[in-house]
């Protein structure tokens, strides 16, 4: 370092009588919410991937490394959601603690659709219940209290069930382009249907999709959603041949901007449940 370099960094250093802030930081947009909701104002949060990014296939560059120089903690979801970021806080050569927020979660096998690729589904969030547990891990893992937060999603949770307990079971199915609604489908008891496998790059086959518009027609199903990072393209044909509407858009794997629908955890659930119930109702 120059000495005109720590002439520059001096002003920084000196007035700083407060303890700075640790860093957390968190591989995608709703667990970098969640880890928000148990620091408050304790910690500074940086998220890798934000709003609208697919973390199933980031691509992290340097700049990326470099927010985690100086984290005290990474948070990651694990079960081969974000294997990149493993990578990315293994190799930032700071000493972040690497905390997967899915440990001590019975893990959901991959829904069987012949194209899967074997494995967990990684998709828990989506089952409040699997959130708090997430909350929990943060919790531990940093010695802050995550009490006030769990009770909002206690509430949370009676409010899905209360939600989806309004449409009667036969007609609790739903299509979306990937399967990333699992945790959410056994958690709630809504059957998911989709022409995707778990990962947002399979490729339905030609039989999948005429499997799927089949059911559709034969099913009376009405409840056909797009989701926020998936190619829309196949939903569109399945609707498209089976006379069906496409009714909205899903949150699945990451959150909108804050100006959007899904700013935050709490408000991608209600939004996707009362979206859900909507469809299933008409
Ligand atoms: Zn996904």
């Amino acid at each position: 370092m120059t000495p005109r370099r720590a002439l520059l960094l001096l002003p920084l250093a000196t007035p700083a009588l407060a303890q700075p802030r640790p860093v957390f930081v968190a591989s995608f947009s709703i667990l970098g919410d969640l880890v928000r909701r148990v620091a408050g104002d304790a910690a500074e949060v940086r998220t890798i991937a934000g709003p609208e990014v697919d973390a199933h296939h980031f691509q992290p560059r340097p700049s990326h490394a470099e927010a985690l120089l100086g984290a005290s903690h990474a948070f990651q979801n694990g079960w081969g959601f974000d294997d990149w970021f493993t990578r990315l806080a293994r190799g930032a050569g700071g000493n972040a603690r690497l905390v997967t927020v899915s440990e001590g979660l019975t893990p959901r096998p991959v829904a069987a659709r012949g194209h899967s690729h074997g494995g967990q589904d990684p998709h828990a969030w989506q089952d409040v219940s699997a959130a708090r547990h997430y909350l929990r891990r943060i919790a531990q893992a940093t010695g802050l209290d995550a009490s006030a937060q769990d009770a909002r999603l206690g509430e949370l949770d009676a409010w899905v069930r209360a939600e989806i307990a309004r449409v009667p079971e036969a007609r609790r199915v739903v299509v979306t382009s990937h399967d990333a609604f699992g945790w959410f489908s056994a958690a709630y008891g809504v059957r998911f249907l989709a022409p995707q496998g778990v990962s947002t790059s399979a490729e339905p086959s030609a039989q999948q999709v005429a499997a799927l518009i089949r059911q559709l027609r034969a099913g009376g199903i009405r409840a056909l959603f797009m989701e926020n990072l998936t190619n829309p393209a196949t939903l569109r044909r399945v609707a498209a041949e089976a006379g069906v509407e496409i009714m909205g858009r899903l949150y699945a794997d990451a959150l909108s901007p804050p100006d959007g629908p899904a700013a935050d955890y709490e408000a991608m659930m209600r939004h996707n449940v009362s979206l859900l119930v909507r469809g299933m109702l008409a």
